[in-house]
């Protein structure tokens, strides 16, 4: 089987302004460097808001922290009459290596369906950034039992045409909506389940050589106590973490999970 780097991926939402940003980078980075943390065993990226990615930059390069950082949405759109979006160029100019793609937010707020969030998928990788692709069930349909066809279904409308040299890279967020934000983690069974259930799918639509080669990460409440239960499971490559990933020292317990 493929060696898959785990990725601790921290999504910040609509959090911290420029200053507030910098300030925890530089924690987290500090706090890592005193646990001598090695980043190519767990890799680490913040998703940050749009307004603070060009201090992050400025900081990263400058202290040559291993951190990535990334954006938390990105126009399907590389220029033009799009007010208030924000195109892949530019996130592309500012280092920016990741972007989440169709996060539950996102799809319950704004409306982004699975073509929107297929055309976002293919305008992150056109200019080099990896999309973090979210995909979940909400309350309902896991009272129902139907979270694998709901989320495979997710992931088949917003994987449609997309190459392979490109699915080979593409990070997958399996977050349950009921478990995002809530408090309500879901069991490391339910984590592995799905986060299977995805890489199976991507083994049917590609191959098994690629699917096992792609991270497929649990989202949901993780915290400093969860993670390590969530990460045995041997489906979940990381994770991505919102509330928790504001904390530096939580933070970077949850990178340090081993
Ligand atoms: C998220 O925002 O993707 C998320 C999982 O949030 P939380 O960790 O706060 O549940």
């Amino acid at each position: 089987m493929a060696e898959r780097t785990p990725l601790m991926a921290g999504n910040w939402k609509m959090n911290l302004d420029h200053h507030q940003a910098t300030h925890l980078v530089q924690k987290l980075a500090w706090t890592l460097k005193d646990a001598k943390h090695d980043y190519s065993s767990v890799e680490v990226a913040v998703l940050v808001p749009f307004t603070d990615l060009r201090s992050v930059q400025t900081l990263v390069d400058a202290d040559k922290y291993e951190i990535k950082y990334g954006a938390q949405d990105v126009s399907a759109h590389t220029e033009g009459a799009y007010t208030g979006e924000i195109s892949p160029v530019m996130l592309a100019k500012l280092g920016v290596s990741y972007v989440a793609v169709g996060h539950s937010e996102r799809r319950e707020y704004h409306g982004e369906d699975d073509a929107l969030c297929a055309a976002k998928v293919a305008s992150a990788f056109g200019q080099g950034i990896v999309p973090i692709l979210c995909v979940g069930e909400g309350l309902d349909v896991r009272k129902a039992g139907e979270q694998v066809s709901y989320t495979l279904a997710q992931l088949d409308g917003a994987l449609s045409g997309l190459p392979a040299e490109q699915a080979a890279q593409i990070v997958i967020a399996y977050e349950p909506v009921w478990a995002i934000g809530t408090g309500e983690v879901a069991t490391p069974d339910d984590a592995q389940e799905v986060c299977k259930a995805i890489r199976d799918r991507l083994a049917e639509l590609y191959s098994r050589d690629l699917a096992d080669g792609v991270r497929v990460l649990y989202g949901g409440s993780v915290k400093s106590g969860n993670v390590a239960a969530i990460m045995a499971q041997p489906d979940v490559d990381g994770a991505l973490v919102g509330g928790a990933s504001l904390d530096a020292e939580e933070f970077a317990k949850i990178v340090r999970f081993r």
